[in-house]
């Protein structure tokens, strides 16, 4: 199967038809009709075999997540996802590869109503890398740098998880067997944050998606918002999977440096603390106080309201070098 074949199999059809696309895949390029009443928030991410997931992972995994850690960037701007390209690298063509790569990402495109626009198809080391645009609001803004000294620090969901998941398939940990399927779910198709990210527009001072580990990414927040931070590890948001496989110590560290969780980290002033609180509620968003920002220029966590040191960082590409 040639070049133009594929991409006609694999990637032209699909359920989601915007009315603000004037043309999608087929020309040199893409046409999408400006909206007056909105900013467009683009991101690109991109997932290497051997790097971002391993080379005979699931592919339909690897369709979900690839367009996954773009929809978690766009809802840490608080935009509604729109439009996005595919550029993908394939080694060769595989069609059942292909058919559940492409379904991976066409499930998840179809939840979020983001259309795929365009993209390129190349030959060699299997690389994946989405660019998505998404709607933003004219006046309510979502940034790292709107954070003050005193706001109260969030996270969604539960932490760690992806972390945990990782060690079980590096071998480092053994899962037990009722957690397994839960944990390595939330590792393979993390679900981004989008609806939370809209809310948190409303009444946030900053946000990030959790994609290196809270200390990382809070790290992020607080140096883009030139604050400080103190972490209560007693309430970091722990699931029953993770409590049961690790001591608590560990469990701990793990949540805050390990990566791939796609939560959303957020911060929110006294004043809007109810009002955000609220609308997560009502949502039915599972969302946690972990920490204050302050103005020290450092990030300080305690447990049972001692101090407390965590030696390592989040991931880091080229860390090593
Ligand atoms: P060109 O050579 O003009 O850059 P291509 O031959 O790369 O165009 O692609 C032909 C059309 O198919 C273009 O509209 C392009 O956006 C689209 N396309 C190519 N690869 C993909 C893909 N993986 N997913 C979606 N659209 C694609
Ligand atoms: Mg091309």
């Amino acid at each position: 199967m040639k070049e133009f074949d594929l991409i006609k199999r694999f990637f032209a059809e699909q359920s989601v038809q915007r009315k603000d696309v004037l043309l999608g895949i087929g020309d040199d390029c893409a046409v999408i009709v400006p909206d007056e009443r909105h900013h467009i928030a683009i991101t690109t991410d991109t997932l290497v075999a051997g790097v971002h997931f391993y080379e005979n992972a699931d592919p339909r995994a690897i369709g979900h997540k690839a367009l996954a850690v773009n929809l978690s960037d766009l809802a840490a701007m608080g935009a509604e996802p729109a439009w996005m390209s595919l550029a993908i690298t394939l080694p060769k063509v595989d069609e059942v590869w292909l058919e559940q790569f492409s379904a991976g990402v066409f499930e998840l495109a179809e939840y979020f109503n983001i259309q795929l626009i365009g993209g390129d198809t190349t030959q060699g080391p299997l690389s994946i890398t989405i660019t998505a645009q998404g709607l933003t609001s004219l006046d309510k803004k979502l940034s790292r740098n709107g954070a003050k000294a005193g706001d109260w620090i969030y996270v969604t969901g539960e932490v760690g998880d992806a972390a945990l998941g990782l060690k079980h398939l590096q071998g480092q940990i053994e899962l037990a067997s009722v957690h397994r399927d839960d944990v390595l779910n939330k590792l393979h198709y993390p679900k981004p944050r989008v609806l939370a990210g809209q809310l948190i527009r409303e009444f946030g001072s900053a946000a990030i998606d959790i994609s290196d580990g809270i200390i990382s990414d809070l790290g992020h927040i607080c140096s883009a918002s030139g604050v400080g931070a103190n972490i209560v590890l007693d309430d970091l948001p722990l699931s029953t999977a993770m409590l049961d496989t690790l001591p608590q110590q560990e469990a701990v560290k793990l949540a805050l440096t390990g990566g791939e969780d796609y939560e959303l980290l957020f911060t929110v002033s006294e004043t809007n603390k109810v009002g955000l609180e609220t609308a997560l509620v009502n949502a039915g968003i599972k969302h946690t106080c972990i920490g204050q920002l302050n103005g020290n220029d450092k990030i300080t966590t305690t447990l049972n309201s001692e101090p407390i040191q965590i030696d390592s960082k989040g991931y880091e590409h080229f860390s090593n070098e």
